[in-house]
């Protein structure tokens, strides 16, 4: 099969190399890609929010799968465009994905759907946010209601901070969801959906915030690993039963089916599991880890669910290796990034044992490799267990060059050491 992936990123660069590893698939193509996508298939110049222009590339491609990544598109509706064409696509509808594009709108299926959640209130004003954060006292958890690019939630025991970040988001036209601070480690499971049934890959856990001890601002996301070896026994069906199979029904008795990935990020608190956030995609930089040790071949399996076949599939197969990712971030990220650097030592860490380099702001100028977003790539590496994934991932990560970069040095480090405390009473949803 032909397939098309839409979008710029480190996810991408995993789902195209996971998509060149499954037999059955002839041909990869990109758009817009990076500069690492570009040196494995063709990446074509077009906007992966234009519906429109990228209708007419799965057309002239004659693409038999589109596979869409980050939430933008989704929320931009290009899903609905492709199924309106009579392609098959990995990915929600615009409707679905207001899972993710929509907090407050996630909240109200949570609710219908009895998936248990953060207590919350939506605010509008300067008022309800102040009276809402006293509701809850701190520390605070402040989320700005629409897509943020992982940035929109500031948790902070300073009120006045809260507050500041609920008028930021008031002044930008938006509003936001206050709720009650989740204690308890985090653990991402990515579920995959055709409408109807749900699938779900292996759990990894990620670090949100800039620096090593989770210390600084969030981002997108600085690294990731899997498996999650400290999670409770049972975890993953608990979350497929009481979480992901009750909001994929929801959103079908509602006429609007999700067909995607349900990616569930989860916090194992003192009273169980309660879900931090949907997202209607991939995680960027968990798939990064998932998929390195996904044996099932990956075209095969999005093509099942843009089908509403998934309950055909067989269990699914997984490499017992452990899988670290490590991200490389330019200087000044999360806040404005430094681009336009150039990027060295990537061919050296590539050849690495058991490490891929996955580009996310990247881009060709001159056929050399330059910077070109805030998180610039990502070091992969799978090892005998987490220990040796570590080293080899950071192995790699020492060998590339670039000026003022960032990267956290403890991703994957508690769990290696077995120092991650799991609360009691967190193993039941
Ligand atoms: P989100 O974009 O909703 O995933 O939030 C980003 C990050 O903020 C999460 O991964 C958590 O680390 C943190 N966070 C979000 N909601 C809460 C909460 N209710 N309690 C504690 N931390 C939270």
């Amino acid at each position: 099969m032909k397939v098309l992936v839409v979008g710029p990123g480190g996810r991408e660069h995993a789902l195209v190399q996971a998509l060149l590893a499954d037999p059955y698939v002839r041909e990869v193509h990109a758009a817009p890609g990076n500069a690492g996508i570009a040196r494995m298939v063709p990446v074509h110049p077009v906007e992966a929010t234009d519906p429109a222009a990228v209708t007419n590339l799965a057309r002239s491609l004659g693409s038999d799968l589109v596979v869409i990544g980050p939430e933008a598109p989704l929320a931009a509706g290009v899903a609905d465009a492709l199924r309106e064409a009579g392609f098959a696509v990995f990915g929600p509808s615009q409707a679905a994905a207001r899972l993710e594009a929509s907090k407050a709108f996630a909240k109200q299926v949570m609710a219908a759907a009895n998936v248990p959640t953060a207590m919350a209130r939506m605010a509008a004003t300067v008022e309800e946010a102040s009276d809402a954060l006293d509701t809850f006292g701190a520390p605070y958890v402040v989320k700005d209601d629409g897509l943020a690019a992982g940035k929109g939630v500031v948790v902070t025991s300073d009120r006045a901070e809260a507050l500041e970040h609920a008028r930021s988001c008031f002044a930008a036209g938006g509003s936001v969801v206050i709720e009650e601070f989740l204690d308890g480690p985090e653990i991402s499971l990515f579920v995959l959906s055709d409408g109807r049934h749900v699938l779900p890959l292996a759990p990894a856990q990620d670090f949100k915030r800039i620096f090593n001890d989770d210390a600084g601002p969030n981002t997108g996301g600085m690294g990731a690993y899997s498996p999650v070896d400290w999670a409770p026994a049972g975890l993953v069906e608990d979350v497929v039963n009481r979480v992901a199979q009750p909001t994929i029904d929801e959103m079908a008795s509602r006429g609007t089916p999700f067909v995607g990935v349900l990616y569930c990020g989860l916090a194992l608190t003192t009273r169980g599991v309660r879900v931090i956030e949907f997202n209607a995609r991939f995680g960027d930089p968990e798939t990064q880890a998932v998929l390195a040790r996904l044996k099932t071949p990956l075209g095969g399996l999005l093509m099942a669910a843009a089908k509403g076949e998934l309950d055909a599939m067989e269990q699914l197969k997984w490499d017992p290796r452990s899988a670290v990712a490590v991200v490389v971030a330019a200087a000044g990220y999360p806040g404005k990034p430094r681009t336009g650097d150039r990027v060295r030592g990537l061919k050296k860490a590539g050849r690495l044992e058991g490490v891929s380099v996955l580009h996310a702001g990247t881009r060709l100028k001159k056929d050399k490799v330059r910077s070109a977003g805030g998180r610039v790539l990502s070091v992969v590496a799978l090892g005998s267990d987490l220990d040796e994934a570590r080293d080899r991932a950071y192995a790699g990560v020492d060998l590339i060059r670039l000026e003022g970069s960032q990267h956290r040095t403890d991703i994957a480090l508690k769990a290696a050491r077995g120092e991650v405390r799991v609360p009691e009473g967190s193993n039941t949803v």
